[in-house]
C-alpha cells in the first residue's frame, strides 16, 4: 500500500491531490469518465447526480448517510471547520471508500461531491483534492477488518482533552463509560502527521476488532459497520468524555464502578433487547438515533442529500 506514493519532496508539505495518485496523471475532467480513469467513471449517471452506481439505492443511503454525518458533526462540535476525516466504504465493495473532496466546509458537504477512493489511493469516481492523511490514516483501518466499514476521525475537543492527558485512558465512572470500555483501544505513542500509509497500518493494528482509537496527543478515531454506527458511537464517546471532564473538574474525590459493575453493564448490552419492537421491526438503539438526526437535517439542511 505504500508503493504507489510518489517520492516528490513537494508530496511532504503539500495537499496530496487526486491526480496524482492515477497512474498517467490523468486527472478526469468531468464526472463522465476521461482517459486514464476507471472503467466505472464512464458509466452513465443515474439522475445525472452520481458518478458511481449511484442507481444502486444502498450506495445513494451510504452517500446520503456520509454527508449527514459530517453535517451533523458541526451541529455537534465535532468538526475542525474543513479538516479531520469521516469516510464510509462503498456498499458490496471491499477495496474503496467514500470521501469528501478536501477544502470543503463539512457544513457544505452533498452526497453527490463524495469521491470515491481506491484503497490504492487513486481516484475511481468524482473530482476534488484527496488529503492525504485522510488517505493514510483511513485506507489501512478500512481494509484491515470489515466492521471497520465507516471510519470517523475527529479532534472533538472533550475525547481530545482526554488525549492530551499523561493517562488518556477513559475511567470506569459511570453508566456511559461502562458501554464503551470493551471498545477502546490506545495509541499511547504519538508518532507525527499520517503522511505515509504505514501510519495506518500502525494504528489499525493497535485499534484490532476494538472500534475506538484514543490518538494519544492527538484525537480520536471511531468505526462502525455503518455511517450510523460510527456516529451514534462517536457521539455517545464525546458525552462520556465531557461528562468525565466536569467531574474531573470538580475536584472531589470520583466514585468509580467496580469490574462486575462494568461486566454487568457490557453483558446486559450485548445480551438483552434495547425495546421491545418485535423481529424484523427491530433496529438497534444507533439505527434510531441516526435516522432521528437524518430527519432533523431533512427539515433543516436538505440539500445534504444532493
Ligand atoms: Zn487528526
Amino acid at each position: 500500500m505504500t508503493a504507489f506514493y510518489p517520492q516528490d519532496p513537494r508530496e511532504q508539505t503539500e495537499p496530496f491531490t487526486a491526480a496524482a495518485a492515477t497512474d498517467n496523471a490523468t486527472r478526469p475532467s468531468s464526472r463522465q469518465g476521461a482517459p486514464g480513469v476507471a472503467a466505472e467513471q464512464a458509466r452513465p449517471e443515474a439522475g445525472g447526480h452520481f458518478a458511481d452506481d449511484a442507481d444502486e439505492q444502498p450506495r445513494l443511503e451510504a452517500r446520503r448517510d456520509l454527508a449527514a454525518a459530517h453535517r451533523l458533526a458541526v451541529w455537534h462540535d465535532f468538526s475542525e471547520g474543513i479538516y479531520n476525516h469521516f469516510t464510509l466504504a462503498v456498499p458490496g465493495t471491499n477495496d474503496r471508500f467514500l470521501l469528501p473532496p478536501f477544502g470543503l466546509h463539512w457544513s457544505e458537504i452533498q452526497a453527490s461531491q463524495l469521491m470515491t477512493i481506491g484503497f490504492d489511493g487513486k481516484l475511481l469516481a468524482g473530482e476534488g483534492i484527496i488529503q492525504r492523511s485522510a488517505y493514510c490514516i483511513h485506507a489501512p483501518i478500512h481494509a484491515a477488518h470489515a466492521k471497520h466499514q465507516a471510519v470517523f476521525h475527529t479532534h472533538m475537543p472533550y475525547a481530545g482533552a482526554l488525549t492530551r492527558l499523561e493517562s488518556q485512558h477513559l475511567l470506569a465512572l459511570g453508566q456511559t463509560e461502562a458501554l464503551l470500555l470493551d471498545q477502546i483501544a490506545y495509541d499511547d505513542a504519538y508518532d507525527g502527521l499520517a503522511r505515509d500509509p504505514a501510519e495506518g497500518e500502525r494504528l489499525a493494528t493497535i485499534l484490532g476488532e476494538k472500534t475506538i482509537l484514543f490518538m494519544g496527543n492527538h484525537g480520536v478515531l471511531v468505526t462502525g459497520r455503518s455511517a450510523a454506527e460510527a456516529y451514534d458511537r462517536l457521539y455517545t464517546l464525546e458525552r462520556a468524555a465531557r461528562v468525565q471532564l466536569f467531574a474531573l473538574w470538580t475536584g472531589q474525590r470520583l466514585r468509580g464502578l467496580s469490574p462486575a459493575q462494568v461486566d454487568k453493564v457490557q453483558d446486559q448490552i450485548h445480551n438483552t433487547p434495547l425495546h421491545n419492537s418485535p423481529g424484523e421491526q427491530y433496529k438497534p438503539g444507533y439505527q434510531l438515533h441516526f435516522e432521528a438526526l437524518r430527519r432533523l437535517l431533512d427539515r433543516r439542511e436538505p440539500d445534504y442529500r444532493d
